[in-house]
């Protein structure tokens, strides 16, 4: 079983690529985004959701560890995931490694799509011209590019200390991200 995790920060094309893969090798694609969006629309989560989201805060652990595991009950047994977003702290990554060991699996590889910030701050502001997405304002862009090296960029040492890191010139068009994704993953142990 193939458990990945796409991991970068906004911009690098995390979803597109987590897309492409899931439908290649028929795996089930788990935006943690997508999913937060989703659940903010039942009225139970949604103020407490669109508090984090709209501002471009994380949501707490504890909440998007529920939402997530809840997903997974109904996907885990359909073959892999690609996680996409997700895990974005330490807590996170070490709950979802819990989660694997817990069920005899192999843990997660991870693909890191490197790009440095000016570029990946000027494609999700022109993602944002085509988007409704209410955190893709350059404020809250600059903040979610903040949390992200704060919180997020730490878990390329966790990962790479355990051996399961691929890195990804993430600069490069999206076929040859793909195309090398696929190449990197053949050679990864
Ligand atoms: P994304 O679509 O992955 O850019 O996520 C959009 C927003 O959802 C983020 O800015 C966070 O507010 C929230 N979010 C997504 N994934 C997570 C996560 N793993 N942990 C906490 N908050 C998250």
């Amino acid at each position: 079983m193939l458990n990945l995790i796409i991991f970068g920060p906004p911009g690098a094309g995390k979803g597109t690529q987590a897309k492409m893969i899931a439908d290649k090798l028929h795996l089930y694609h788990l935006s943690s985004g997508e999913l937060l969006r989703q659940s903010a629309k039942n009225p139970e989560y949604n103020q407490e959701i669109n508090s984090y989201l709209d501002f471009g805060k994380l949501v707490p652990d504890e909440l998007i560890i529920k939402l997530i595991a809840k997903d997974l009950e109904t996907h885990f047994n359909n073959g892999g995931v690609v996680f996409d977003g997700y895990p974005r702290t330490l807590f996170q990554a070490k709950s979802l490694d819990n989660l694997f060991t817990d069920r005899g699996i192999n843990p997660a590889t991870v693909i890191n799509l490197e790009l440095e910030d000016k570029v990946a701050i000027e494609r999700v502001m022109s993602r944002a011209e085509n988007s409704n997405r209410s955190d893709d304002r350059l404020e809250i862009v600059s903040e979610r590019f903040k949390i992200y090296h704060e919180l997020t960029e730490p878990l390329l040492q966790y990962y790479k200390s355990k051996n399961r890191l691929i890195t990804i010139d993430g600069r490069l068009n999206i076929e040859t991200v793909n195309k090398n994704i696929e190449q990197k993953l053949k050679n990864h142990k």
